[in-house]
């Protein structure tokens, strides 16, 4: 099957054809760095994995592009209330340099605990101030942008389509407003430029033909992917809420100042459902990669979690159901390892029906169900290995580097192993029996492996 994708765009599952052979542009909106990514935050980015390890299995060269916001992300998500960096900054007495820098390298570890591969490019929003000063300029040149005392926002009205991604009811949604939309001429407009607060000073603040201030949320995107991957790319990615406003809205600058929609594909992952406490970065119970390790469990087993839904589900988190994924894993990686070191060949009937699911818009759900067929199959364990190695590089769960933890086994027990092979060895059941139940009793147990046995500690 060719690969297809379902875009939110078309609302349509597609069939991907790159817009240039040799290479596909994948852009995927990164954190905002004024504290540790939350589990929920990490389900995106390892579905936005999923994806560009996929398009790799289907041959394509692929230039990931994903941004740092490390500023103009208002806490509102709107265009009202703190910058979350200088709110993180008054909250751990760093400054928002310092907390951007810190948070950023976070997320780069947690990335690597997960086994997401790194973007091809990574950028920094304010890198790019220069960069998203043109676009707005661009934005204002082509007439589609005003000034109110605190910004320059881009009139909505003016687009003919604007909402046309989130099917937004755009009437509907300004007659049912309760908000004080203030000096904004319609409700959806949103700020491109804000100025820095009359007589205060911010951290991060720059000088533009419009005052001093600091750029919207959204234009940083619009920037660094059209001058990373051009103005009108292959894949646009996002968890589900940036549907109604951040894409809506990167759209909107876009359609402004080049006539383009962005990206032939938008995709969005679901969310991952967690209590308010659990994601509330302010809350004790804040859940990110270092909670389940300190829980014991391994971050590999929250990948594998993810990978048991499909991405446009939604998907609850308990820990009863991580419990759950780390004894899968475990049987996984126990399995692989019992199958020894040699490859053999992959089994191409495995291989179809495993890419049958990948290819139809990333079913993992489906594809991790023939894994598991796959290590009930007859066909050799080495063929077995060959075949999982393969569906290992889309799954990602790092099989082949797992290795059962060795303890020191005291010289008595192994005493008693060898005892109990050369009693196998002589046919002497009883005897073989008999050192076996010692084994057993002094907390260890048996492993018959290709290798010969081996005693590792009972679970
Ligand atoms: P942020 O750091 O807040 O800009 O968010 C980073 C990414 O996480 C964005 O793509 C969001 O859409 C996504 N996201 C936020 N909350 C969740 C959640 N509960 N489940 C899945 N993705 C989420
Ligand atoms: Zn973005």
């Amino acid at each position: 099957m060719k690969l297809h994708l379902y875009d939110t765009y078309k609302r349509e599952l597609r069939e991907f054809e790159p817009l240039n052979p040799d290479e596909v542009g994948l852009y995927t909106c990164g954190p905002t760095v004024y504290n540790f990514a939350h589990i929920g935050n990490l389900r995106t980015y390892l579905f936005e994995d999923t994806l560009r390890r996929v398009l790799a299995y289907n041959g394509y060269n692929v230039k990931h592009v994903m941004n740092i916001t490390d500023v103009g992300h208002l806490v509102s998500d709107g265009d009202t209330g703190e910058d979350k960096m200088e709110a993180g900054s008054k909250r751990t007495g760093k400054s928002a340099w310092e907390i951007a820098e810190l948070y950023t390298d976070a997320f780069i570890e947690d990335l690597k605990l997960l086994n997401i591969l790194e973007p091809t490019i990574w950028c920094k929003a304010t890198d790019h101030i220069q960069e998203q000063i043109d676009v707005v300029k661009c934005i204002e040149e082509k007439g589609y942008t005003y000034r109110t005392s605190d910004g320059i926002y881009l009139d909505t009205s003016k687009l003919d389509s604007y909402g046309y991604l989130a099917r937004l009811d755009i009437e509907g949604l300004q007659a049912g407003s309760r908000v004080d939309q203030g000096e904004k001429r319609n409700l959806t407009d949103f700020a491109l430029w804000k100025f820095s607060p009359e007589g205060e000073q911010r951290q991060m603040e720059w000088d533009s033909p419009w005052g001093v201030g600091f750029p919207g949320w959204h234009i940083e995107c619009s920037a660094m992917s059209a001058k990373f991957l051009g103005t009108f790319f292959d894949i646009h990615c996002g968890g589900e809420d940036h549907i109604p406003v951040h894409h809506t809205n990167e759209i909107a600058q876009t359609q402004a100042c080049y006539g383009t929609t962005l990206a032939n594909f938008w995709m969005h992952g679901y969310f991952l459902q967690l209590s308010e406490a659990k994601m509330s970065k302010s809350s004790g119970e804040f859940l990110r990669v270092q909670s389940l390790i300190d829980r014991g469990i391994d971050p590999i087993a929250y990948r594998y979690f993810n990978l048991n839904a499909h991405y446009r589900t939604k998907l609850n988190f308990s820990w009863e159901s991580l419990d759950g994924a780390q004894k899968g894993l475990d049987r996984l990686r126990k399995t692989f390892h019992s199958w020894g070191s040699k490859s053999g060949e992959v089994n191409q009937e495995l291989l179809d029906q495993f890419v049958e699911f990948i290819n139809n818009d990333l079913n993992m759900p489906r594809a991790m169900a023939v894994a598991w067929d796959l290590t009930r199959s007859d066909i050799s364990d080495a063929d077995k290995r060959a075949t999982m190695l393969v569906f290992d590089e889309i799954m990602g769960l790092r099989l082949a580097e797992w290795q059962p933890k060795t303890v020191e086994v005291p010289a008595e027990i192994l005493e008693m192993l060898e005892k109990r092979t050369e009693a196998r060895k002589a046919r002497n059941w009883a005897e073989a029996d008999a050192m076996r139940d010692q084994i057993q009793a002094a907390g260890y147990e048996i492993e018959d492996t290709p290798e010969g046995p081996k005693v590792k500690l009972k679970k």
